[in-house]
């Protein structure tokens, strides 16, 4: 039987690619429902090609032929601000795919988990929030959490057939952004433009600016401290420019594994999908008939401020990784609307996650509480 998806966040870089990845592989695969938070256009695009059951629109009023249309092709369609969890609620499948950005993935995965669903899990901020929750409860519903994130992918992948108590530590790499020579001097002059620019990856604009910070790097690195189950010591940060190791373990042995591939998503995407079976594609390879080398250096953590800060967040626990990703939603939004500068990105982050009073153990509602508590501060830190 062909397996059931639910892709929330379809009209997204990731949901796009996603698709492609679904397209390639009719025998085992098909797309049950899918999701937009606000480009009704191209979802509609995507329901005359799939013909999914549902549909979700969860950030945009539908027009009256937006919603005949749907009828027309027999969709169901989810509308408002609680559409994605409703969505899973009502429609079976064997998998999510979480490919929305942002906060706003968050109960979304947990009710998928809740659910008993599989989670192809690209949505980073979910585990950044609320990870220990969606970890227990995965665990305790016996579904599996399968990482799309590249980085996660790699080490997912060198985990196979190991132990993780043999894991002496990950070291996630990333390409260092735009940035990387870029003198800290520079940053309070960098434009909209010049970050949005990434050297290697082609991604929506929130990761993009994630990128550029590293604060991307830093969410990272508390992903994967709660999807493998490990302390933060355990996971170093490798600054490689050409983004062709997406990460490696290495092992108490003193034996280090790494994945490699061309800077392509749809790789950890299809293994996510077609998960435990590794299908064929037509991805562009890898050349080793041509020289080349690959660079490696630790990352410059006076530089990258946010990569320090998402450090502090997760030693500081609790409620605190919930408001580093709420503050760096805002300010990130707040850069890009041209409101503050890049070098003021880091300064709220900063601020918002000294004015938080911790709570330890926090509830979901407790999570939910602080995120919007850092989302009001962060939206209110101004510069003369
Ligand atoms: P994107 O901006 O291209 O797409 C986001 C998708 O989410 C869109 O379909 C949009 O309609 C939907 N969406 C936006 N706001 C929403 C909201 N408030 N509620 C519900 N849906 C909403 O983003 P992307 O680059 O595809 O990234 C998606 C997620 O995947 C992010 O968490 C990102 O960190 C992660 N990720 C992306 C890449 C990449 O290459 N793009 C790589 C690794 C991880
Ligand atoms: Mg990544």
């Amino acid at each position: 039987m062909s397996k059931r998806i639910i892709l929330l966040g379809s009209t997204g870089s990731i949901g796009r690619n996603t698709l492609q990845c679904i397209e390639a592989n009719p025998d085992l695969l098909s797309l049950t429902a899918l999701s937009t938070h606000s480009q009704i256009d191209v979802l509609l695009e995507q329901c005359r090609r799939f013909r999914p059951r549902a549909a979700a629109i969860s950030g945009a009023e539908p027009s009256s032929d937006v919603i005949e249309e749907l009828l027309r092709l027999n969709v169901e369609l989810f509308a408002g601000e609680k559409a994605l969890v409703r969505l899973i609620e009502r429609i079976d499948a064997e998998l999510v795919v979480n490919a929305v950005v942002g906060a706003a993935g968050f109960l979304p995965t947990l009710a998928a988990v809740e659910k008993g669903c599989d989670v192809a899990l690209a949505n980073k901020e979910s585990l950044v929030i609320g990870g220990e929750h969606v970890m227990r409860r995965a665990a305790e519903k016996n579904v599996r959490i399968l990482p799309v994130d590249s980085e996660h992918s790699a080490v997912f992948q060198c985990l196979m057939g190991e132990d993780v108590s043999t894991v002496e530590e990950i070291l996630l790499t990333g390409s260092g952004g735009p940035f990387r020579l870029l003198p800290k001097e520079k940053f309070s002059s960098v434009t909209v433009e010049e970050a949005l620019k990434h050297p290697n990856w082609s991604m929506g604009a929130k990761i993009t600016i994630d990128s550029a910070t590293m604060m991307n790097k830093g969410l990272e690195v508390i992903e994967a401290c709660r999807l493998f189950g490990l302390t933060p010591d355990r996971v170093r940060v490798v600054v490689h420019p050409q983004s062709i190791v997406h990460s490696m373990v290495a092992f108490r042995d003193g034996s280090v594994k790494a994945q490699l591939g061309k800077p392509d998503m749809r790789v950890p995407i299809q293994l996510a999908l077609t998960w435990p079976e590794r299908r064929p594609s037509e991805f562009p390879r890898m050349d080793f008939s041509i020289a080349f080398s690959l660079d490696f250096e630790p990352p410059d953590l006076e530089k990258f401020r946010c990569l320090a800060l998402a450090y502090q967040a997760l030693e500081s626990g609790g409620t605190s990784t919930a408001v580093l990703n709420a503050a760096n939603e805002i300010a990130v939004q707040r850069f890009l609307r041209r409101e503050i500068r890049f070098d003021q990105i880091e300064a709220i982050i900063e601020q918002t996650l000294s004015a938080h009073q911790i709570v330890r153990q926090p509830s979901i509602e407790e999570l939910l509480a602080a995120d919007e508590w850092a989302r009001n501060i962060a939206g209110k830190i101004d510069f003369d």
